[in-house]
């Protein structure tokens, strides 16, 4: 099992009491004035269309019963299906999974894949559970979700804490309850299951794809970038590991037990096989030479071309977002800055590459997947990652031009485009009845 455990700290959102939801609105109001959509599509955008709260008892190994609280939230169904992943952490909350889920909405827009937003979360430190009571607290969690999800309904993936284990539970517990096989309900499931091949690497990947289409537009060259990346599970490893072997320095990282410099920049692959058997598949107790142990703080105030945020929300704050020297911030993590820190990285003209477009190669990846899986057949991990290339490119493009045009921010000018084509889709439907 390689789950990691994000739970021991608190997290920065915790810390700040910032209300992710809170924060989701204010992005999106921050639009309004650039588009021209009726106030009753506002109030539609404004709101998810349904969100469900669960109570999710296990069964203890030693016969205690545990209940733990769930959620699942369809913010947005008006370009199709809704998507989203599952997060298991202490820190869940219903407002948290609703931000999510907005911004699932607005990501799928964004790079134009036909879905709409989804997310869904349980209250619960899953390195306090046995192998055995995660897998019954996923499936209950599941059956308790069952009237929500589904092939052409909502599709769940893999997202803090839980991973293609996770998945395979849900695809088993589905096809349980509905009696039928449903590889398409979820995707990030083992490739045995129906995972696609690429999909472990895809966010990172389209995070690496992101950092190279905006370097070169800023005029620096990869192979003398500095990099430092916050959060070293599924999307800060790999895309460590990608943007390395594209020839940048990785200078620091960290996760949930520490952080790390390396001025001369890491071996990353050194890195990896140590997480790979350290406890818990924390970084902590790394030793290289050249390595120094630093302070979570101190790794966001690198002096360094590029920082990818990849761990949780509301990390780059009022707090100590003046401290922040990166010249880019490509937003691995959903969230990682606040609207205020937003506004004081943006006054000395840092460039932030929001996550609704810097972390949408998971959910281009999971697109691809539900494809295989409703057509029944099989890519090539060289036709994924070429598609994956492409798609990240032509959006970078699109998301890159609009700012030029409408001389507003990167993050601005995805939120335009995701919602202006979310808002086109829901004018067409119109309002039932
Ligand atoms: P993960 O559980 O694999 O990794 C999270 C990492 O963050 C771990 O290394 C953990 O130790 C670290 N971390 C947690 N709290 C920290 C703290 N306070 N300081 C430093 N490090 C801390 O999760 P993941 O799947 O890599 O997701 C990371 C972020 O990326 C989340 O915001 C998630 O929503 C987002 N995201 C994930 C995917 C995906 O496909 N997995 C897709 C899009 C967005």
């Amino acid at each position: 099992m390689t789950i990691r455990d994000t739970s021991q700290v608190p997290t920065g959102l915790a810390e700040a009491q910032i209300n992710p939801y809170e924060m989701m609105l204010q992005q999106l109001d921050m639009v309004r004035e650039y588009t021209n959509l009726p106030n009753g599509i506002w109030n539609i955008l404004r709101k998810p269309e349904r969100a469900l709260e669960v109570s999710v008892p296990v069964v203890r190994d030693d016969g205690d019963i545990e209940v733990f609280t769930g959620y699942r939230v369809q913010y947005n169904s008006a370009r199709g299906p809704c998507k989203g992943g599952i997060r298991f952490h202490p820190g869940v909350t219903g407002d948290e999974v609703k931000a999510l889920a907005g911004w699932m909405t607005w990501k799928c827009a964004v790079v134009n894949v036909p879905y709409g937003g989804g997310k869904g979360g349980v209250c619960v430190d899953p390195a306090r559970l046995t192998r055995n009571e995660l897998e019954r607290l996923t499936r209950r969690y599941t059956a308790m979700i069952y009237p929500l999800i589904g092939t052409r309904k909502d599709i769940p993936a893999p997202d803090v804490n839980t991973n293609a284990d996770v998945m395979n539970w849900i695809v088993d517990t589905a096809g349980v309850l509905g009696g039928e096989a449903m590889p398409g309900i979820v995707t990030g499931k083992a490739i045995e299951m129906g995972g696609a091949l690429g999909r472990r690497e895809a966010t990172g990947r389209g995070v690496m794809f992101v950092t190279l289409g905006i370097l070169e537009r800023l005029g620096i060259e990869i192979g003398n970038a500095r990099i430092a990346v916050q959060g070293f599970g599924n999307v800060g490893s790999i895309a460590a590991q990608l943007l390395a072997e594209q020839g940048a320095s990785i200078v620091g990282i960290s996760d949930v037990s520490g952080a790390y410099y390396c001025p001369n920049g890491f071996d990353i692959h050194d890195v990896l096989k140590y997480v790979a058997g350290s406890p818990g598949h924390l970084l902590a107790g790394y030793d290289a030479p050249g390595v120094e142990s630093i302070s979570n703080e101190e790794l966001l105030s690198l002096d360094v071309d590029v920082l990818v945020p990849a761990a949780l929300e509301a990390q780059i704050t009022a707090r100590n977002a003046a401290d922040v020297r990166a010249r880019v911030i490509v937003e691995g993590a959903n969230g990682p800055t606040t609207p205020e820190a937003d506004l004081i990285l943006g006054e000395r003209g840092a460039v932030i590459v929001p996550d609704i477009l810097a972390n949408a190669g998971g959910v281009i990846c999971s697109y691809f997947e539900w494809v295989q899986n409703i057509q029944c057949f099989p890519w090539e991990e060289a036709q994924t990652n070429q598609r994956l290339g492409s798609i990240m490119q032509r959006s970078v493009d699109e998301v890159w031009t609009l700012a030029k045009e409408r001389n507003v921010s990167l993050r601005l000018a995805a939120f335009i485009l995701g919602v202006e084509r979310v808002a086109a889709a829901q004018q067409m439907r119109g309002v039932f009845p």
